[in-house]
């Protein structure tokens, strides 16, 4: 070990920088954060040092360096645009025992400075010990997106009641182990999820009720798991993945997302084929609520988002009901996933104000869809399980006013490798799913801004049949 990693406490004692430009700027806010009093040298300053200056953050002196100025300081920043002034300031430091870092110059400086990952309390600080700056930025972004930005309340609830546990518990395992659930479990998880007031009661009882037994606790994560596209997946989604017990997921999850779930966890199967549930929702809720009861961490993983047309609502009522601790995670909506990656923007200042979201599934046949709301120009339609109902749905927006040579677009398997994009408009858009043999899960797209996938088109897995269907049927007048 070339270098002992230590936390230095620094709040109101004097520090040191030299230099007044981007660099010494950087340390300023490094010094600022860990509330050190902050003198700066430097004959001239960039405005935000002035701005920091003027609010009392720093005391700036307006003058060059001379080692006499070194007297007061036991941590000193050399932080000037000059490399050699720098290695003199760290040499007169080191002669008078001084800590001091030199920028960018790792063989001057006696201490250097991590990557931070600052959760404040909590923080992790990475150190290629000078080698590449560049590998521990790198390893620093990967632990970033692993640790939950509520790490820190987290910590501060620990803190909070840590006197209370250790008057609960006489031996260091039993509050060790008691600390273990807890931050693996639904208190956890209730702080992540910006739940304070919820976590602090369940914590409490969990002091008062903790008898040396294992009492199950279970919860419920409703999670949203995008389009398809695993990258598309939110970090909270990817870490519930990664700890629930039991998942009970769609046919719409994507194979690649589902692989991204805990190996050890138990897979059920809740269908949502259209006309078809493999599971009625109602016994859907029930699971849910039996699974939590058995203290499991149970993740409900739908695709898209679970508020768009997900039936979310209706889960979580139940889990209400049954005072089962539940979060919700958002996903990428299909109407954004798909017309993103279809390069089909939704708005557009030129071609639509608005958007609106529908479903097209018709039971019994019949459509109750408020077609004088839809037909209008200058918005944009998208309609979720549209394909059924495609015929009737093309059908009342050009009886309602729409014209038909009005754009529209299939979007099957949007956001994956199968990815098709089929273009077409109100008059043809029902001939081209037998022509092109279009299955669910398919978006439909109406308005204006479809025809913009023609110039914005980039992510093209397949070859989508644009030209074929505007030479048949030309283009719009
Ligand atoms: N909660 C989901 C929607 C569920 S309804 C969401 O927010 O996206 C199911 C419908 O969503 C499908 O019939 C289809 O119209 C649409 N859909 C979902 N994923 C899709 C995808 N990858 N490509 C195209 N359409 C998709």
């Amino acid at each position: 070990m070339n270098y002992l990693p230590v936390f230095l406490d620094i709040k109101n004692k004097p520090c040191l920088v030299i230099g007044g430009g981007q660099i010494a700027s950087r340390k300023i806010s490094l010094l600022v954060r860990a509330q050190a009093e902050i003198t700066v040298i430097a004959p001239e300053i960039t405005p935000e040092i002035h701005d920091q200056a003027h609010d009392g953050a720093v005391t700036w002196r307006q003058k060059r360096f001379s080692a006499d100025d070194l007297k007061d300081y036991q941590l000193v920043m050399a932080a000037t645009d000059n490399r050699k002034v720098n290695a003199e300031i760290a040499a007169q430091c080191k002669q008078r025992n001084i800590w001091v870092n030199a920028a960018d110059d790792v063989h001057s400086c006696n201490f250097i400075l991590p990557s931070i990952i600052d959760r404040s309390p909590v923080q992790i600080a990475v150190s290629t010990g000078g080698a590449s700056p560049v590998l521990a930025r790198t390893l620093r972004a990967k632990l970033e997106n692993c640790t939950p930005a509520a790490y820190g309340r987290l910590a501060k609830l620990i803190e909070d009641n840590r006197l209370r546990v250790k008057e609960k518990f006489s031996s260091t395992e039993q509050k060790r182990k008691f600390w273990e659930k807890i931050i693996q479990g639904p208190v956890a998880e209730l702080v992540f999820s910006g739940q304070m007031d919820a976590a602090q009661k369940l914590l409490q009882e969990a002091i008062e009720h903790e008898d040396h037994r294992d009492l199950p606790q279970g919860e419920v994560y409703l999670v949203g798991a995008g389009p398809g596209d695993p990258d598309l997946l939110t970090f909270r989604a990817l870490r519930l993945m990664q700890q629930a017990d039991v998942v009970v997921y769609d046919r719409l999850v994507s194979r690649e997302i589902m692989d991204l779930i805990r190996k050890d966890a138990e897979l059920i199967y809740a269908g949502k084929e259209r006309a078809q549930h493999a599971l009625p929702q109602e016994s859907i809720n029930q699971l849910l609520v039996r699974l939590a009861k058995e203290g499991k961490r149970v993740l409900r993983l739908k695709g898209g988002d679970p508020f768009v047309f997900g039936r979310g609502g209706e889960e979580i009522s139940t889990l209400i009901d049954e005072a089962i601790p539940f979060q919700v995670v958002p996903g990428i909506t299909a109407a954004a996933g798909c017309a993103a990656y279809a390069g089909i923007p939704l708005t557009h200042r030129q071609h639509s104000q608005a958007v609106i979201f529908a479903t097209g599934h018709l039971s019994d046949g019949t459509v109750n869809l408020n077609w004088e709301m839809l037909a209008h120009e200058n918005q944009t339609l998208v309609f979720y399980m549209g394909l059924q109902g495609l015929e009737v749905i093309c059908t009342n927006l050009k009886k309602h006013g729409l014209a038909p040579a009005t754009p529209a677009a299939l979007i099957m398997q949007g956001t994956t490798a199968q990815q098709k994009v089929i273009m077409g408009n109100l008059d043809n858009l029902p001939a081209l799913v037998d022509e092109h043999d279009v299955k669910p899960p398919t978006l439909v797209i109406v308005g204006d801004v479809v025809q913009l996938h023609d110039t914005l088109r980039w992510f093209n897995p397949e070859e989508d049949v644009t030209a074929s269907a505007v030479r048949f049927f030309g283009a719009r007048t």
